[in-house]
């Protein structure tokens, strides 16, 4: 069986079908797993524990977040303990390739993947990149483009995230994740250059401008948040498309690693057992929404509610939200699976600042 791509996803998928005994093979282009570090990181404390014991990898630890209005008022929920982990994703990505060597796995790296099928098991795990997909007739997931910075800076709180919503980032929202003696800025949007709504946040967002003023800065780094929600179809005859490839991201935040990790579980177990001639590969759609299916109908129709709301809206949701104290709850609802903090809002006052939006979803 073999893995095309060599993130997260494919190398979890890897080790779990070669423990339950299948021979496999990953095929990773670069040369060193993790890099481009196009991530801003944050991994729920809860979602990590599932995916692995080691620690070695984290920088940060959070405690809550700060949500910031369009019209910069600040609302926070925190917790007494940590939430959440910041971690080195390309030290990440290489425990994971350890652990998936210490399975059985043969890692190829400085290897590209060019073919399609052509008979063998293929799990596709290429990322944003979709050239694999393509060949095999999948229309990859809707993605948006992001751009971040590295500031050099340790102004903001060392244990909060930060959501920046409204014009900065059309569509979408900021967000600085704090890392040690830097923090990680940046900003994903429906609309409008990356890099230049960026630029211009750091420059006239006044409380960020007052914390990053005169700090030194990363060249900008650039990446694709898949928005659109899992595959219809993620699995076919011969293949299954996982992580981003297959749309296994929280469309609400573009968080990935979690979910996609989980999900690439149970993808490695299916194949191994289609290999042994146990299961189709098609289960492997039954499987994953088994455990995922309602979260992702929630998320996804959350963050297409979103998309489409105005400044005034948010504004007016957030005010109700925190008015009704959900903002403060939500630190104790899963930051993973969001289908029940999701049904909860719908179920607010706030709802109705997304009836207007919904609408203009559909339209
Ligand atoms: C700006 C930004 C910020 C983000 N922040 C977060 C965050 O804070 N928390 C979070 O959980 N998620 C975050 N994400 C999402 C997260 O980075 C992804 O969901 C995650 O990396 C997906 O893992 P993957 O294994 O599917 O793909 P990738 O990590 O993209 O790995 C795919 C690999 O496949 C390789 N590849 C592609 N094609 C081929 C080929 N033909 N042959 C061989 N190799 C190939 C690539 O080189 C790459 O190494 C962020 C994403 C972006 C863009």
């Amino acid at each position: 069986m073999f893995v095309v791509g060599g993130g997260p996803a494919g190398l979890v998928a890897a080790a779990e079908a070669a423990k339950a005994g299948a021979e496999v093979e990953v095929f990773e282009e670069d040369r060193e797993v993790g890099l481009p570090d196009h991530c801003a990181g944050l991994v729920s404390s809860s979602g990590l524990e599932a995916i692995t014991q080691s620690r070695s990898f984290v920088v940060g630890k959070i405690k809550g977040a700060r949500i910031f209005s369009p019209d910069g008022r600040r609302y926070e929920a925190k917790g007494p303990g940590v939430k959440a982990f910041v971690i080195d994703r390309p030290k990440f990505d290489m425990e994971m390739l350890r652990a998936a060597e210490r399975a059985g796995v043969r890692i190829n790296l400085g290897t590209r993947w060019e073919g399609g099928c052509d008979g063998r098991v293929l799990i596709i795990a290429e990322g944003t990149k979709a050239r694999v997909s393509r060949k095999m007739g999948l229309r990859p997931p809707a993605s948006i483009p992001a751009a971040q910075v590295d500031v050099a800076t340790d102004a903001f709180d060392g244990d909060m995230a930060e959501i920046h919503t409204g014009g900065w980032a059309p569509g979408f929202f900021a967000w600085v994740v704090p890392r040690g003696e830097q923090a990680r800025v940046g900003l994903a949007s429906y609309r409008g250059v990356p890099l230049e709504l960026l630029n211009r946040m750091l420059e006239k967002n006044q409380y960020i401008s007052s914390k990053v003023r005169g700090a030194r800065r990363s060249a900008p780094i650039f990446g694709k948040v898949v928005v659109g929600g899992p595959l219809r179809k993620a699995a076919g005859k011969e293949y299954i498309a996982i992580g981003d490839a297959g749309g296994f991201v929280k469309p609400t935040t573009g968080g990935g690693v979690v979910l996609g990790c989980l999900i690439a579980k149970i993808a490695g177990r299916v194949a191994a057992e289609a290999l042994e001639g146990k299961a189709a590969l098609a289960s492997f759609e039954r499987e994953w929404k088994k455990g995922f299916g309602r979260d992702f109908t929630a998320m996804k129709l959350a963050a297409k509610v979103f998309s489409n709301m105005r400044a005034q809206e948010i504004e007016g949701a957030l005010r109700c939200l925190d008015n009704e104290g959900l903002l403060g709850a939500a630190i104790g609802y899963d930051m993973d699976l969001q289908g029940a903090v999701v049904s909860k809002a719908a179920r607010s006052g706030a709802v109705r600042y997304a009836l207007i939006p919904l609408l203009r979803s559909i339209l």
